[in-house]
């Protein structure tokens, strides 16, 4: 009978799997003994990879495990659920949510009875702009999502503090810079294992987005984090980064920046600016197409307020 069952279950389920191409499978990388990397692919959301395209993070703590960043569906949610069931039977207690951007925040829908943790201006965000979020990712994948439903943190940290918590018996510090890669960020830095989870204010092999972002502060986060010297960094997206390649990534954006500000300072409009620009670095990385034009005039009107 349970057999019988076992069989028309999958049945079911091969059913199922024909009117949504399955999800990309989670890359599994263990950091150490109780921290798991859970890379997602280095893509745009799209049809194909259903919305999939973010790093999480899961930390195996006494009785529960900690989930850093749940991706842009409950459906992605669901599938790093059955990724970290793999890893552990112990279940997810803990989320942490790096920012307000979907890709990091909707899959939270996936979880019941879980402490959700993120900077106070993050679950503000996700209350006024949830919803925009979800329509992206239904526009992106051009289907619905009717179970994905934004859902906030229920315990909150303030602008520019670094907090530490013991939270499942692991040591963590929640780190809430200025607004970098967003209004809202939220980094975790496990002192023990020296490992940090840095959301988008690190993602590798692929341009950073600037559209809500403040770059000067984001250029100081990122010098306060090469001064951190973390052994192992889980990017937003991309795969894992050493200090070094932060550090690549820090002096990358410090010569966009200084190389905008000389062109502001020239009178030159940001079209004018760009060609001033020595790009070579940044051509190398994902979606430089994509996101370059957007990411220099951020700049540019960033660099302006401040001359103003
Ligand atoms: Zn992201």
């Amino acid at each position: 009978m349970k057999r019988l069952l076992i069989f028309f279950t999958s049945l079911l389920l091969a059913a199922a799997a024909v009117a949504a191409p399955p999800l990309p499978e989670v890359e599994v990388v263990k950091i150490n003994e109780r921290v798991y990397a859970l890379l997602g692919p280095l893509e745009l959301p799209n049809k194909y990879n259903q919305g999939y395209t973010v790093n999480s993070t899961a930390i195996i703590g006494d009785r529960g495990v900690i989930l850093v960043d749940t991706g842009f569906t409950d459906e992605v949610g669901a599938h790093l659920a059955r990724a970290v069931a793999k890893i552990t039977s112990k279940p997810i207690t803990h989320i942490v949510n790096t920012h307000n951007h979907g890709d990091h925040m909707l899959g939270n829908s996936a979880f019941k009875n879980v402490e959700i943790i993120s900077s106070e201006a993050c679950k503000e965000l996700v209350e006024k702009t949830g919803y925009e979020w979800l329509e992206t990712v239904e526009n992106a994948t051009k289907r619905k999502f009717p179970n994905t439903t934004p859902v906030p943190a229920t315990l909150t940290f303030k602008a520019d503090t670094r907090t530490d918590r013991t939270i499942q018996g692991v040591k963590l510090v929640l780190w809430v810079p200025k607004g970098s890669h967003t209004p809202g960020d939220m980094m975790v830095y496990l002192p023990d294992d020296n490992v940090l989870i840095s959301g988008d204010i690190l993602v590798h092999n692929i341009t950073p987005n600037f559209r809500d972002g403040k770059i000067k502060n984001w250029i100081g986060t990122l010098e306060q984090i090469v001064a951190l010297n973390p052994k192992t960094i889980v990017p937003g997206h991309g795969p894992l980064m050493t200090t070094a390649q932060a550090v690549a990534m820090k002096n990358r954006m410090a010569t966009l920046w200084a190389g905008v500000e000389a062109g502001y300072k020239k009178g030159l409009n940001d079209a004018e600016i760009r060609k001033t620009l020595d790009l070579s670095e940044w051509e190398k990385l994902h979606y430089f197409d994509d996101l370059m034009g957007g990411d220099i005039n951020s700049a540019y009107l960033e660099v302006e307020a401040e001359n103003f």
